[in-house]
């Protein structure tokens, strides 16, 4: 991958105990090939809005953020870092290697923070077996990242540096766009909001008439770009529009603690 550069200024290399720039020396390349797989064209930061995603709760375990009571996360999270294809279609699971923990352990504490899971159920791993929320996204998206990132290490500190780097909360924030349970915003103003901050189009999904994901487009080098690119320069509205209606909310985050749901039967609704 590229070195991280000086763009890439962070608070949160404040909150990480290793150099930056190192990754941990045990940190195990991706492939030394792309596995004959073809290259990816972009990347895709995918982000949660977990004041919708956490209404979907039905139970609660220690490693569910949307169980966290008041300390629940009240940002857009972290989904992941997807390398696209700019047909529409994406790589995944394109090498044999395995998530593993120890590799990004100096990250863990942002990690928890700001790419929570958001559920008890456990998503599937590449060689079968299911495994945590950042095991399936190194796994299934990660490895396809190569030749930009060629270990696990570099993968998760680049996400995390790129989310603070567009921090997309604020500048939502910033255009008045707060979280509510009685307000509904234009979804035009809130794409526009995002265009004039980053200079590109975002692709937002909602779940009913709440936002549900945020996507934000990035080139090889992380300078933002149009989540479609194409002659008509509106199609990430279009995307936008299919998903959402013209007026969409953001909820606030729902105060679940541990104590008050506590595991049941059934898991999480599948998502
Ligand atoms: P992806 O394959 O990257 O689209 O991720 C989808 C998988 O991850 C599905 O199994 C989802 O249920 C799961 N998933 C999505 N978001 C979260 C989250 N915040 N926490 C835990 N699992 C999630």
């Amino acid at each position: 991958m590229p070195p991280l550069t000086s763009w890439l200024v962070l608070p949160i290399l404040v909150l990480l105990a290793a150099p930056a720039t190192t990754p941990p020396a045990r940190a195990s390349p991706v492939a030394s090939s792309f596995d004959g797989q073809r290259e990816f064209d972009y990347f895709k930061l995918a982000l949660q809005w977990p004041g919708t995603y956490c209404k979907r709760t039905r139970s609660c375990c220690p490693t569910n953020g949307c169980c966290r009571g008041s300390n629940s996360p009240a940002v857009f999270t972290i989904h992941g870092l997807w390398p696209d294809y700019n047909d529409g279609s994406w790589p995944s699971c394109c090498s044999g290697s395995s998530f593993d923990p120890k590799e990004i352990s100096t990250l863990t504490n942002a990690l928890e923070q700001y790419w929570p899971s958001l559920s008890c159920s456990k998503p599937s791993l590449c060689h079968g077996g299911k495994g945590t929320f950042w095991a399936h996204e190194w796994e299934k998206h990660g490895t396809c990242s190569y030749p930009v990132f060629r270990n696990e290490y570099d993968y998760f500190l680049t996400v995390l540096n790129v989310y603070f780097k567009y921090n997309i909360t604020s500048v939502l924030n910033d255009a008045g766009y707060v979280p509510s349970n009685t307000e509904k915003y234009p979804l035009g103003g809130i794409i526009s909001a995002i265009e004039n901050a980053f200079h590109a189009s975002p692709q937002i999904v909602c779940s009913k008439d709440s936002i549900e994901e945020l996507y934000l487009c990035f080139y090889k080098n992380f300078q933002p770009r149009d989540c479609a690119l194409g002659s008509d320069i509106k199609i990430d509205m279009v995307t936008s529009k299919k998903s959402c209606p013209k007026y969409v909310s953001l909820p606030e985050s729902v105060s679940v603690g541990y104590n008050g749901l506590q595991s049941r039967v059934s898991d999480d609704v599948a998502l």
